[in-house]
């Protein structure tokens, strides 16, 4: 099944010289500034981003700021900073499920195709929005990515406020996940315990409820109607990781990658298989060989899998992986497509039409 879409109404202009939302992208060099770019606002058409299905809104709000004249870099990091601040979004910034000592930490990254700068923090703690700070890498070091203790003091010498960003809600999830581990353990499950915390009776039936347990993240690409692409992928990344686990998302060339000349690809999913397969690095390679954005997820997608068959715990059986992957690819002319290795995951698309979820390809049936 094949799920290639081209926008509507766009009309290739980056031949057109404007000035642009560069000036507010601090950290980008002049090199950029160089190359002329339509003002979008003086552009017909509209800007095309695709993210992931948690990323509605972001793609949304993308659009509707590039649209405006900001610079695409600008507008996919705004549309997923809703996300990160959506304490009911498990898998990214606030409310993302923590580590498994209970510590949520988050990971991003963010490329600005007109200059090739790519910014990144993983591990960093305490922090809601993780893609604004990897941005701010991007704009204002020349380094591309920091971790850990040194990413969390960069952010708050940027301003960055201190937050707690594990929720109640992600606690419990947390707390759950402990008492499930073992029966032999300290921490009692919710059917060995006596009484609860309300002080009533538990049965032997007990009060069990599922441990949500995820991988999830959001990926959000643009290009505005010059041809100018970004894009950037921020997570909470795998639940109940070892601590200091670091997922695709933060890593150029896996969880995201953008070539101004071709366009930009994202991850979601098993990010320990898209790092093995350099998955979004290869997307825009496939894509700049000819590749539609579908066909080229489709193909990396068998890769991932046929590297996965040495490792036999990765498969259900001689052929299916035990996991999903979920790629996306934004070509530069505004061609756009998704693909997952099982059915039924959708993504995000917004463009002239507005916003929409679609059906995302898949490998499997
Ligand atoms: N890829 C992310 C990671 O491995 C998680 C996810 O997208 O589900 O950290």
């Amino acid at each position: 099944m094949s799920h290639d879409h081209t926008r509507r109404q766009f009309l290739k202009t980056s031949s057109v010289a404007g000035v642009g939302a560069l000036g507010a992208l601090g950290g980008v060099t002049s090199a950029s500034r160089a190359q002329p770019r339509a003002k979008a606002l003086d552009a017909p058409g509209s800007a095309v981003s695709i993210s992931s299905g948690n990323g509605l809104v972001a793609v949304r709000r993308a659009v509707e700021r590039i649209n405006a004249g900001a610079d695409p870099v600008l507008g996919v990091v705004e549309g997923v900073g809703i996300v990160e601040a959506d304490p009911n979004d498990m898998t990214v910034g606030y409310g993302g499920l923590p580590n498994e000592r209970g510590v949520v930490q988050l990971d991003a990254s963010v490329m600005h195709g007109p200059t090739h700068k790519a910014g990144s923090v993983a591990c960093i703690e305490n922090i809601m929005h993780p893609a604004a700070v990897a941005l701010k890498v991007l704009q204002t070091t020349d380094h591309v990515m920091i971790v850990g203790r040194g990413a969390y003091e960069f952010a708050r010498a940027h301003g960055f406020p201190h937050e707690e960003l594990l929720t109640e809600r992600a606690r419990k999830a947390w707390l759950r996940w402990k008492q499930n581990q073992s029966e032999r353990d300290d921490w009692l499950d919710p059917d060995q315990m006596d009484w609860n915390q309300d002080g009533t009776e538990v049965g032997a039936a007990g009060e069990q409820q599922p441990v949500p347990f995820t991988y999830g993240t959001i990926h959000c690409g643009a290009v505005d109607t010059s041809g100018s692409v970004s894009a950037c992928t921020t997570t909470s990344g795998l639940s109940y990781k070892i601590p200091g686990r670091v997922g695709d998302s933060p890593i150029i060339g896996a969880g995201m990658y953008v070539d101004n000349d071709i366009g930009s690809a994202g991850a979601t999913g098993r990010g320990e298989a898209v790092i093995q397969s350099c998955g979004s690095f290869a997307i825009v390679q496939a894509m700049g060989l000819g590749l539609s954005p579908t066909d080229a997820c489709l193909r990396v997608l068998k890769s991932i899998v046929s590297n996965s068959k040495r490792q036999k715990r990765l498969m259900q059986d001689a052929e299916r992986p035990g996991f999903n992957v979920i790629l996306y690819a934004l070509r530069k002319d505004g061609a756009y497509g998704s693909a997952a290795m099982f059915p039924g995951a959708r993504f995000a698309v917004a463009d002239g039409s507005g916003a929409r979820l679609e059906d995302c390809a898949s490998l499997f049936d």
